[in-house]
C-alpha cells in the first residue's frame, strides 16, 4: 500500500548545462511508469532550472535538493534555506547523507534541526541513516541505525508518511557492494520497528528507501523486500535510461 519512491541523487554532477537534458530525459523516460513516484536530486544550482524543464515537460517527476540549511535566513555565508528550495521548485530535500556525515561534520543533532526545519517549511525530508563498514564489522550496524533514527522519530512522528528514510550502508555506496536483499530487509524491518514506537501509524505509512549501488539490475531483488518501499540511486541515476529501468523494477 505503500506507493514506491524512486529518488536520483545526482550528488555533485549535472549542475550545469546538462541538467536541463538529464531532468528531460528522466521525464520522458518514466512518463509511462506510474505505480512509483519519481524524484531527482540536482545541485541547487540547477533546480530551478530543472523545475522549469519538468514544468515544461508536464512531468510529475518531484525535485529534492541534496542538503539546506537549518536556518531560514541571515548572515551564514554559502547556506541555503528551505525558502530559497522551495521558491527554486523543490519540494523535498535529502538531510544526513553519509557524505554530509563524514566529510562535512554533520551530527545527528544538526541532521534533526535540519529535519525539524524542513518540515516547518513543508519541504519532505529523506533522511539519511546507515552504518560504516567498521561499524558493520564491529557489530554495531543496528546500534547506529537506532541512533540516527531516534534523533528524527520525534519530528517524522508530527506528520506520518510526509517523510522519508533512506537506509544506505556506507560501505555499499560509490563500491558496487550492494547490500544482499535479506541484509538490507533486516535493517529495514529494524528500522520500521523503531518507528513503530512512536506510533502504528508512522511505522505503516513511512517509506524505506535503500541506498547504496542500488543499478537496474539488483533493483528488483531489493524492491522485493517487504520493508523496502523504494531507491535512493547515486550513479545509476546520472543515466536516465538505467534509472527508468530502476523504477520499472518497484
Ligand atoms: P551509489 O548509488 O552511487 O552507490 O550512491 C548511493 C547514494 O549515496 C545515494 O544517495
Amino acid at each position: 500500500s505503500r506507493r514506491p519512491l524512486i529518488a536520483g541523487n545526482w550528488k555533485m554532477n549535472a549542475g550545469g548545462q546538462d541538467a536541463c537534458p538529464l531532468s528531460a530525459a528522466v521525464a520522458k523516460a518514466t512518463r509511462e511508469l506510474t505505480r512509483a513516484e519519481v524524484v531527482v536530486a540536482p545541485p541547487f544550482t540547477a533546480i530551478a532550472a530543472v523545475a522549469h524543464e519538468l514544468a515544461e515537460a508536464k512531468s510529475e517527476v518531484g525535485i529534492a535538493a541534496q542538503n539546506m540549511s537549518a536556518e531560514v535566513s541571515g548572515a551564514f555565508t554559502g547556506e541555503v534555506s528551505s525558502g530559497m528550495l522551495k521558491d527554486a521548485g523543490a519540494t523535498w530535500v535529502i538531510l544526513g547523507h553519509s557524505e554530509r556525515r563524514q566529510l562535512f561534520a554533520e551530527t545527528d543533532e544538526s541532521v534533526a534541526r535540519k529535519v525539524a526545519s524542513a518540515m516547518a517549511a513543508e519541504l519532505r525530508p529523506i533522511v539519511c541513516v546507515g552504518e560504516t563498514l567498521e561499524q558493520r564489522e564491529a557489530g554495531e550496524t543496528l546500534a547506529v541505525v537506532e541512533r540516527q533514527v531516534r534523533a528524527v522519530l520525534d519530528e517524522l512522528a508530527k506528520q506520518p508518511g510526509f517523510g522519508v528514510i533512506a537506509y544506505e550502508p556506507v560501505w555499499a555506496i560509490g563500491t558496487g557492494k550492494v547490500a544482499r536483499a535479506e541484509d538490507a530487509q533486516e535493517v529495514h524491518a529494524f528500522i520500521r520497528g523503531l518507528l513503530a514506537k512512536a506510533s502504528e501509524d508512522l511505522a505503516g505509512v513511512t517509506r524505506i528507501l535503500y541506498g547504496g549501488s542500488v543499478k537496474a539490475d539488483n533493483a528488483e531483488a531489493l524492491l522485493a523486500q517487504d520493508d523496502i518501499d523504494g531507491a535512493l540511486v547515486g550513479g545509476a541515476s546520472l543515466d536516465a535510461a538505467g534509472f527508468a529501468k530502476i523504477v520499472d523494477a518497484a
